[in-house]
């Protein structure tokens, strides 16, 4: 499975949250992965097609248990494919109240942008944003360059998904491929933002993991006099550092840490090649290098507290 598949399974396992949330995911589901399917006079019927079964299950589940929809799940492969398809098809009277509900469309015609009602609260914008990359996002496995992009049907829902994903100080460039709108992240630090804001945390550690990894390695391969013990424990610090920290930031939020502490993080996160001492030079005021060993250690005890007592490891 490639890296996009992995955060996709990840996403489409986590707990649905509330009902306002389910219902800003099934809105985004419906727009990205959805297609409506008219005929004259009888009743329309939404047909939503996935080759992710983690995916197709949750679907059925939203429309189910929220909607009392009675969903068809068909399975098939075409001939030149070998990866199955699998579609979830809702039809019959209830449908058009649901997508009125949905703010899909309106009248019996789509919606232009992303109704202003299903993200007002923070957590349904994070839904929003996790239903539209489960049905139309990819990411690029973060060894392999950073780039994460949402390929959005329509010109007026991209720029709404770019308004909700502002909201979490995230700026995607915005580009014309074909009839679609692509809204993309080519910082890896916005990258790694998304991926916590959708909640994806598994697959930010691994995220954050290869791009340590990545980084000092650069580094180290500058600094050819170190001796190579000294280099491996460095790189080995930083990244269980960086692990432990974008551990607390998805289970707690690095706001909720004393100030002390969440400087260092949010320096660690920004600055993953530094050693202890550039690290503490880095910041204003500048701190000693055992001020900043002595925080970067309570943030490893924090993380491990967090995790039940085994320190996070990111790889599973
Ligand atoms: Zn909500």
């Amino acid at each position: 499975m490639s890296y996009a598949d992995d955060v996709r399974v990840e996403l489409a396992r986590l707990s649905p949250g509330g009902s306002c949330c389910r219902r800003a995911e099934l809105s985004a589901l419906a727009r990205s992965l959805g297609v409506l399917r008219l005929s004259g006079d009888g009743p329309p019927a939404l047909e939503l097609a996935t080759g992710n079964p983690a995916l197709t299950r949750r679907v059925f589940r939203l429309l189910r248990y929220d909607y009392q929809m009675h969903p068809a799940i068909t399975s098939g492969r075409r001939r030149t494919s070998r990866t199955r398809r699998y579609l979830v098809r809702a039809t019959g009277s209830r449908l058009e109240g649901l997508l009125e509900d949905l703010m899909v469309w309106h009248r019996r015609r789509v919606y232009p942008g992303i109704g202003r009602r299903l993200v007002q609260r923070r957590c349904c914008r994070r839904a929003y944003l996790r239903g539209f990359f489960l049905g139309r996002g990819s990411i690029n496995h973060p060894g392999r360059g950073h780039h994460l992009e949402l390929v959005v049907p329509s010109p007026r829902l991209a720029q709404d998904l770019a308004g909700l994903m502002r909201t979490f100080a995230l700026a995607p460039g915005l580009c014309a491929r074909k009839d679609d709108t692509v809204l993309y992240l080519k910082d890896a630090q916005a990258i790694a933002g998304f991926l916590g804001v959708v909640g994806a945390s598994q697959a930010l550690l691994q995220f954050e993991n290869s791009r340590v990894y990545r980084s000092v390695k650069e580094r180290v391969n500058r600094l050819v006099n170190m001796e190579t013990a000294n280099v491996t424990r460095t790189v080995e610090a930083a990244a269980r550092q960086v692990r432990a920290i974008r551990f607390i930031d998805a289970e707690l939020g690095l706001q909720k840490l004393p100030r002390g502490l969440r400087e260092v993080a949010e320096s660690r996160l920004r600055l993953p090649e530094l050693s202890l001492e550039e690290l503490g030079q880095s910041m204003s005021p500048p701190l000693g290098k055992s001020a900043v060993n002595h925080r970067l250690r309570r943030l490893l005890s924090i993380a491990a507290r967090l995790s039940g007592g085994a320190p996070p490891t990111g790889a599973r």
